[in-house]
């Protein structure tokens, strides 16, 4: 695939702005610390996507937290589409047993993936187990998944960005944006 130079000539539309995505970063941290005050939170994060809203929502939260952090990968589906098959690449660092876990997702889509990992981690005995999702494509959803936290609601795109890739790019943008159908459609 030949990249631009400029990641951001491959973007159709800003769907969020830096700044919208930061004002509801810290709505949601404030939500969740007023929420788990007083308890054993742990941040359970899912890479690579999810990087940048992690290391955003932990700083907007006020009470203190544990961070682990997980790797996960589908497998049999396309750069564009979810297989539902899930291979853990990294597990967990530490032992979740008997504290309030929060699930800190980049987006949801199809949801194969959240509820894969939602049974894997509550076979490790957590106290609790939430979600936290930056973006819902409710669109495509095959399975039901009870969002517990959602940032925003997008249509059904292709979206890249704050942490989203096609291909192992564009992850460094600051904004999400959708990606213009002929980078995936026409790769040279
Ligand atoms: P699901 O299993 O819910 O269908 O998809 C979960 C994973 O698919 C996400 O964590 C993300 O890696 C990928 N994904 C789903 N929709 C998009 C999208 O619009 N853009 C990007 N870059 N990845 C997506």
């Amino acid at each position: 695939m030949t990249r631009r130079p400029d990641l951001t000539a491959d973007v159709s539309e800003i769907l969020l702005s830096e700044e919208q995505i930061q004002a509801k970063v810290l709505e949601l941290g404030r939500r969740i610390s007023d929420d788990f005050a007083g308890r054993e939170l742990t941040l359970v994060s899912v890479l690579k996507g999810s990087l940048p809203f992690m290391a955003d929502l932990m700083r907007a939260i006020t009470i203190p937290v544990q961070i682990d952090l997980m790797e996960v990968s589908s497998y049999g589906g396309t750069a564009t589409e979810s297989s539902g098959l899930v291979r853990i690449l990294k597990d967990l660092s530490s032992s979740i047993d008997g504290r309030h876990v929060l699930i800190v997702e980049d987006i949801i889509d199809t949801g194969l993936t959240l509820n894969y990992l939602v049974r894997y981690l509550r076979g490790k005995n957590p106290a609790s187990l939430k979600i936290c999702t930056l973006l819902d494509k409710p669109a495509r959803r095959i399975v039901e998944i009870a969002i517990d936290y959602r940032g925003f609601q997008i249509p059904d795109q292709f979206v890249i960005g704050y942490g989203l890739d096609y291909g192992e790019a564009y992850r460094n943008l600051r904004f999400v944006g959708v990606l213009r159908p002929e980078v995936y459609t026409d790769p040279d």
